[in-house]
């Protein structure tokens, strides 16, 4: 089967993706494809995007730091980035890296794997749901996942609202920087953090 937006049929794609990443890795990226697809089917997304989009959306994660400064250079990228990490380089950088290794020129999906780390104020259906499905992988274990697994599978952009909110907690307990891309999506979804009705589905923040 060829994945059609890019130059790799799907099996060849999966032996690159197995060549790059640690088999840990490699694994989180087919539970978030799982993920993804259940949220396509569910709130209508095209799947082949969608499958593309997961497979591809952590290809960079595994790039050295020198790497990145090498791609920073060669695409003349904002100099606002080298103040970052590798967690967020792996997509606003490393999306070069899969524009030309893979042929990718579909704008939907390229934006997705750019902003799947941070969000950003408006995103396309596909970008929210990989941006989810990245979070709510079942590999995944942590407090809070269980609300924003949950809220999922009713109401899309509220499960969004509570996961940048749960992962703001997590980076201002742990003194990490925050993105102002981060703060965006915080912002932008608030109205639908603030809707969350059910029980204690905000308990955790
Ligand atoms: P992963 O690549 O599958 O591990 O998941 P992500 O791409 O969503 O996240 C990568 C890392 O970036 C995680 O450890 C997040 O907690 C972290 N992260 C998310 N937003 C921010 C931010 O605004 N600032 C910083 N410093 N880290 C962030
Ligand atoms: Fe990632
Ligand atoms: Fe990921």
């Amino acid at each position: 089967m060829s994945l059609t937006y890019i130059n790799l049929s799907r099996e060849q794609l999966l032996k690159e993706l197995e060549r790059v990443l640690s088999k840990e890795r490699f694994e989180h990226v087919l539970r978030v494809e799982k993920a993804a697809l259940s949220l396509a089917k569910r709130y209508g997304c095209d799947l082949l995007k969608t499958s593309l989009a997961a497979l591809l959306h952590d290809y960079a994660k595994e790039f050295s730091d020198a790497t990145f400064y090498q791609l920073m250079t060669d695409y003349q990228l904002p100099q606002e980035l080298l103040a970052w990490n590798n967690a967020i380089w792996h997509g606003q950088v490393g999306i070069y890296a899969i524009k030309t290794k893979f042929g990718l020129k579909d704008s939907t999906i390229i934006e997705a794997i750019t902003y799947h780390t941070t969000g950003q104020k408006k995103m396309s259906l596909l970008a929210k749901i990989l941006y989810v499905a990245d979070y709510i992988e079942e590999g995944r274990a942590f407090v809070g996942l269980d609300r924003v697994r949950a809220l999922a599978k009713q109401h899309l952009d509220q499960a969004l609202a509570l996961q940048t909110a749960q992962t703001l907690a997590y980076l201002l307990k742990n003194q990490y920087p925050i993105h102002p891309k981060t703060l965006e999506t915080y912002n932008a979804f608030l109205p639908h953090l603030k809707a969350i009705k059910s029980t204690n589905l905000k308990e955790t923040l």
